[in-house]
């Protein structure tokens, strides 16, 4: 059970409110975030929820089942708006475009991709400073440095900054500089780096597990919350499955299923899901049409040059054509009233 306390509820009565879910044989975990105080009842007992209707400093009370509870729509049906700031969102009914290398590489470098991104209209540039690579011998990224100069140029150009933290110990010394805390794939499960994000107020983008299932994305997301953090998306970028003949599978299932069951923003990665550039704008657009409410994908000056993902990432002639297509696609979606 979920249950919404309001704003001017006294001590006294959360004590007493406990007690009486403790004595239905509920364990009760409280929940404060940036927006709201809740109770959340874990435990198998029917009861009436009438029962506890009537106490003062509810605001809410709900029955979830699922595993994952502040997340669920049951709970919540509004869809959760993250907020960037100067006018920038990431939510239902909208389209977010994130764009940029998979590493950031030099001054240089960052120089052009926003020049390329103010001429697009791109909002969000993506880039990672600390890589997460198969090999330890592969470019690792430019680390905190390259993301303070990153951010001193994005922020002169109003570009906001979605990259990824790796460890506990990086939240604090990235907080100043970035706009969205990305968990990338290998870190979707890492409960020990998503307890701390709950504590943060910045936004926070988890990626779907490589092997992990939607169930699991929700429950990764749920720690965030839980503690206390609300500011979340999530994103499908593609799962290990059989196949070989692309680097993952884009799961374009996850997209409504996880709208249905959450109400959680979701984005699509399609240079990753795919990994093969000349098919990434196909699926950035299957993305749109299956309701992401944001696409993100890799752009370089010179692919072939990129220190990392070169492969499957869009040149800037190539994306501003995509980033024009995804908005063209959105609209089309929009005046379809299934979707
Ligand atoms: C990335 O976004 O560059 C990245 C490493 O993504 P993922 O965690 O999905 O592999
Ligand atoms: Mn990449």
């Amino acid at each position: 059970m979920i249950i919404k306390l309001r704003d001017d509820i006294t001590q006294v009565q959360k004590d007493q409110l406990i007690d009486q879910i403790n004595s239905i044989g509920y364990k009760i975990t409280a929940v404060k975030t940036q927006i709201g105080e809740y109770l959340i009842g874990i435990g198998k007992a029917d009861f009436d929820i009438r029962r506890f209707g009537h106490f003062h400093g509810i605001k809410d009370i709900h029955i979830v089942s699922d595993d994952y509870k502040l997340v669920s729509k049951k709970w919540k049906v509004k869809p959760t708006s993250v907020d960037l700031g100067d006018g920038v969102y990431i939510k239902d009914g909208d389209m977010a475009i994130m764009a940029g290398p998979c590493s950031i590489e030099s001054e240089d470098q960052i120089r052009k991709v926003i020049d390329h991104l103010k001429a697009a209209e791109i909002k969000i540039m993506r880039g990672g400073v600390f890589k997460p690579r198969s090999s330890p011998y592969a470019f690792r990224g430019l680390g905190l440095d390259g993301l303070k100069l990153w951010h001193e140029l994005a922020k002169e150009a109003g570009i906001k900054i979605v990259t990824e933290v790796m460890q506990v110990s990086q939240i604090e010394e990235m907080y100043d500089f970035v706009d969205i805390y990305q968990v990338g794939a290998r870190n979707t499960q890492n409960f020990n780096l998503l307890d701390e994000l709950g504590r943060v107020d910045k936004a926070v983008m988890i990626k779907r597990g490589i092997s992990g299932t939607i169930e699991e994305l929700l429950q990764s997301a749920e720690y965030v919350f839980s503690g206390g953090n609300e500011k979340l998306i999530l994103c499908e970028r593609g799962i290990r499955t059989y196949e070989r003949a692309s680097r993952n599978t884009l799961d374009l299932n996850a997209v409504p299923i996880l709208k249905a069951k959450s109400h959680l923003p979701v984005v699509v990665d399609p240079s990753h899901g795919i990994g093969i550039r000349e098919f990434v704008p196909q699926m950035a657009l299957a993305g749109v049409m299956a309701g992401a409410d944001g696409i993100i994908y890799e752009a370089h000056e010179i692919p072939e040059k990129a220190y990392s993902d070169g492969q499957q990432t869009l040149n800037f002639a190539q994306s501003a054509l995509l980033a024009d297509q995804i908005r063209q696609t959105f609209a089309l979606r929009k005046s379809f009233s299934l979707l």
